[in-house]
């Protein structure tokens, strides 16, 4: 049975990155350049004006003063997308809008709020530093610059600077589509009431949404009963998606079928079970290359599952170059005791970052099936395997699972 590093790595080392598709800038928000991005224009494109004003010689204005206003005549105006139609001379100026292109000759932007205007003059009363409120050409980027690495997620900021250096398309790696299966003959929907013996499918809205809060595209499947054949109907369709996530059915129950199913269907096992708790059997099958999880049931033990082992796999194939959640030590402030056994220990807990570093309370009962101790948790514990108690105020690893990838 793999520990759980050694099962994350048998799971990455088979998945490399979607093949890249070249989409619009307005579709890629979210997803991994699938190589460096290079400005393909010079940002701005000519020197213009930072401010509603004047465009003058600062030459001009050396001597100006509240005593000894300079006058100069106006030769016009200059609104943003405009073009100057000719050259500011010395004891000249051009109204001047921002964004609006320097004209020949001025060197600096006298704000209109340090002006006073006549019919076809402005007067000054400060003389100015030359190149004052005025942008460079060039000043922001230059071509062949680069713009963001591969294999990082495009943020807003990122998309209007590749808007402004020219680039309308970026190759990116797709969102990987996941097909989510949850089985059961007990499950109902969420707006269903359920009947003797029946719960409702917690896993459905669990799992997809983290899917989706990872940046992948959860395909939901409507429930699967325990039914042999319904199910292998369900996989075939399901195994149409780049990934096939299933939940319950994986574990020794009579009515597990699914790992039985996906063997049949010709998938090539690459570990079944993991020495873990809560969660030990979570499978893990190659099929024409996709890859397929079988996740235990319990919702739990489910999340968990799709946090520690799931989560990396998909940004793996959607090609980010971090995959995991920032990693921390911290006090455990109210302690654990449990089996000592040889499996690691995942222990849902509320961590919170103090002066002298983190600490961490465990969320309550820490029993599988206690989805309500997800509720508050923002951080996972790792206890190591062998370790049955940790004192009050001993140090634990935690995942934290609410804040992006570090590393
Ligand atoms: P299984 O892995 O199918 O043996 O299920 C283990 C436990 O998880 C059982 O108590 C199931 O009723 C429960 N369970 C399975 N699937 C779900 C689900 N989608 N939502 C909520 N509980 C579930
Ligand atoms: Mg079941």
């Amino acid at each position: 049975m793999p520990t759980p590093a050694e099962a994350l790595a048998l799971i990455l080392d088979r998945l490399a990155p979607l093949p890249a598709r070249r989409l619009p800038l307005e579709a890629v928000l979210g997803m991994a350049a699938a190589e460096p991005l290079t400005s393909t224009a010079t940002v701005p494109p000519f020197t213009n004006s930072a401010m509603d004003g004047y465009a003058v010689r600062a030459a001009d204005l050396a001597g100006a003063s509240q005593e000894h206003p300079v006058r100069l005549r106006v030769l016009g105006d200059l609104a943003a997308g405009g073009v100057p139609l000719g050259a500011v001379g010395p004891g000249q100026a051009l109204r001047i809008m921002t964004g609006a292109p320097m004209p020949e000759g001025a060197d600096s932007v006298v704000p209109v709020e340090d002006t006073s205007r006549g019919e076809d003059w402005v007067e000054i009363t400060a003389p100015l530093r030359t190149g004052i409120h005025i942008r460079l050409a060039g000043e922001d980027l230059r071509e062949g610059q680069r713009l963001v690495p591969a294999g990082q997620a495009l943020r807003p900021g990122d998309l209007g600077v590749l808007a402004a250096a020219g680039i309308p398309t970026v190759a990116v790696h797709p969102r990987a589509r996941v097909a989510v299966l949850t089985t059961g003959d007990e499950l109902v929907d969420v707006s269903e009431e359920p009947g003797p013996g029946r719960i409702r499918d917690a896993n459905i809205h669990a799992v997809c949404a983290q899917v989706s809060a990872c940046g992948a595209t959860p395909v939901p499947f409507p429930r699967v009963p325990d039914d042999r054949a319904t199910l292998m109907g369900v996989l075939r369709r399901a195994l149409e998606a780049d990934v096939v996530l299933t939940t319950g059915g994986i574990s020794v129950g009579d009515y597990d079928f699914m790992k039985a199913m996906l063997e049949e269907l010709g998938a090539e096992r690459i570990f079944w079970k993991v020495a873990q708790k809560p969660g030990g059997p979570l499978g893990f099958w190659m099929l024409g290359g996709r890859a397929i999880f079988g996740i235990p049931g319990n919702p739990v033990a489910a999340m968990l599952m799709v946090e520690e082992y799931v989560r990396p796999a998909l940004r793996k194939l959607m090609g980010f170059t971090k995959l995991h959640r920032p990693v921390a030590e911290a006090r455990l402030e109210d302690g654990w005791t449990g089996r000592t056994d040889q499996r690691t220990t995942f222990l849902r807990v509320v961590a919170r970052r103090e002066a002298d570093g983190f600490s961490a309370r465990t969320t309550g009962p820490q029993g599988s099936a206690i989805l309500s101790s997800m509720l508050s948790a923002n951080a996972l514990a790792v206890i190591p395997k062998g370790v049955a108690c940790v004192e009050p105020g001993g140090t634990v690893r935690l995942h934290l699972t609410e804040e992006p990838e570090d590393h």
